[in-house]
């Protein structure tokens, strides 16, 4: 018999699971409950980050009839199964865990067989999968029929505990492991506490609570970030990472809510995140920031993007729209991705619109609804020189009477977007975000768009259809396994990352 000891040096494992696929899971693992446990092996992507593993649940290995021990009260993986398991290893890049259901009043706490199977399992699954990590988790409901878990990962020798859990659908469920750390704070009588006495009149007494526990991702710091980021840092939402790879421009003050007049004689100028870190601790300076001068592309924003409920693109480019969206569909992180447009003709306004898409994993994404292309993304991710290298290429192909697109599709005219649209834009993003960590309601269209301008805005639905070999829809939950399958990587010659303290 082993005992199985876990790893307390700040290493912790992050769970993230699309609603039905849990809901499928609980029922099959809960259909002997409340007398008798269930299990089965399931599936996952992972990536090691700088705080531990995030897991992606990506399917089960259905037990088929024999594979587990019926008259066995508790949970019994057969040799068969386990053989299944084993060999499957050959046919993907995946990781396999193994989940099971304790009967009622038993709590989540491994047992000594609990250990016994799990010390077996991980030896073996590392040996056969060339180290890929091991995941064990146990579900059980408490008196109030509340759903509890425990979780432990084993990876490169050593055993750590699945301290969080998130869940993935209509509404965003960030979950406490049973035996971990309690986040829990109690008593909202302070003064900060009366700030969210009227959103907690309006949603409920759990409203401050699940703010407090909620982190939002902001993936750009300019004209829809930072209103953004002041609504949040209002809500009192408990992290927030924020990511811009820019330094501030003069005219960047009239959309920028973060700017102060006196930056505009501030040289060199600013990076953006600094300025939004210096808004948000003025603000609320309970709020935990991260903030980075980097990129969605880069590996260290990734790694804290990835303990986020929900992430806002706030950059209106191709390339972080494509990024983001692969982070959608690869890890299981929702983005609600923003987007503004204005157009006038002698000085009288043609176009005030406003776009507003939410990239949950399953839906369809930015290449499935037509919203990048891999020319912008070419343009936005190449060096001058490229540039003028693919700008000759076309002249050359003109010259010789072919379309020169195909190397060059122009140089894309600057964004010229005024503060009121890109804050009420970027407001309603963190209203949606906070809308769908309280599960207070849903984002009305997958995808839609609206011009102020226009009577009753103009509003329109897009409606599309994933296309079904799109990796957005093969690839659910590969994390980093689908890295082969990336829309977009960071260019060479990008700068690197760093944070701000
Ligand atoms: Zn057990
Ligand atoms: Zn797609």
């Amino acid at each position: 018999m082993k005992e199985i000891l876990l790893q307390r040096d700040g290493r912790e494992g992050l769970w993230r699971i699309r609603a039905d696929d849990k809901q499928k899971l609980l029922r099959l693992l809960f259909h002997r409950y409340p007398e008798r446990e269930w299990g089965t092996f399931f599936r996952f992507g992972f990536r090691r980050t700088a705080w531990g593993i995030l897991l992606a649940y990506v399917d089960m290995l259905v037990p088929e009839p024999g594979d587990l021990d019926r008259r066995s009260g508790i949970v019994e993986f057969r040799p068969g199964y386990i053989q299944r398991a084993l060999t499957s290893f050959d046919d993907h890049p995946l990781g396999i865990g193994m989940i099971h259901s304790h009967p009622e009043g038993c709590g989540v706490l491994p047992s000594m067989t609990d250990d016994d199977m799990d010390s077996y399992f991980s030896e073996e699954f590392e040996r056969f999968s060339a180290g890929r990590p091991y995941a064990s988790i146990i579900v059980a409901k408490n008196e109030d029929g509340e759903l509890r878990f425990s979780g432990r990962l084993f990876d490169r020798g050593e055993w750590f505990e699945l301290t969080t859990a998130l869940t993935v659908g209509a509404e965003l469920l960030r979950e406490q492991s049973a035996t971990g750390r309690r986040f829990t704070t109690r008593g909202e009588e302070t003064a900060n506490g009366r700030i969210l006495e009227r959103v907690a009149q309006l949603l409920g007494p759990q409203t401050p609570q699940k703010l407090r526990n909620a982190a939002v991702g902001v993936v750009g710091a300019s004209g829809t970030g930072s209103p953004a980021l002041n609504v949040l840092a209002r809500s009192r939402i408990g992290k927030i990472v924020v990511v811009d790879p820019g330094q501030a421009k003069d005219s960047n003050h009239q959309r920028n809510l973060a700017m102060r007049f006196s930056d505009l004689n501030a040289g060199p100028k600013p990076y953006k995140v600094a300025l939004a870190r210096r808004m948000i601790e003025e603000i609320n300076p309970e709020v935990g920031v991260r903030s980075f001068v980097g990129d969605v592309l880069d590996d260290m924003v990734l790694d804290e993007l990835l303990r986020c409920d929900v992430v806002l693109g706030c950059s209106d480019s191709n390339y972080a729209r494509a990024a983001l969206g692969d982070i959608a569909a690869q890890y299981l992180v929702p983005v609600i991705d923003l987007a503004v447009q204005m157009r006038a003709e002698e000085g009288v306004l043609r176009e005030q619109l406003s776009e507003i898409a939410y990239y949950a994993p399953g839906s369809p994404c930015p290449w499935c609804c037509n919203r990048v292309t891999a020319g912008a993304i070419r343009y936005e991710t190449s060096t001058e020189g490229e540039r003028e290298f693919m700008a000759n290429a076309a002249a050359e192909a003109e010259r010789r009477g072919v379309d020169g697109a195909q190397y060059w599709g122009g140089t894309p005219p600057p964004e010229l977007t005024v503060g009121y649209l890109t804050t009420m834009l970027g407001a309603m993003g963190a209203g949606y975000a906070q809308t769908l960590i309280l599960g207070a309601g849903t984002i009305p269209h997958q995808r839609f768009q609206f011009d102020v301008g226009l009577p009753s805005f103009a509003l329109a639905e897009d409606v599309r259809e994933p296309n079904k070999e799109c990796s957005c829809q093969r690839l659910i939950g590969w994390a980093d396994q689908a890295k082969a399958d990336r829309s977009v990587s960071k260019p060479a010659h990008w700068p690197s990352p760093f944070e701000i303290p």
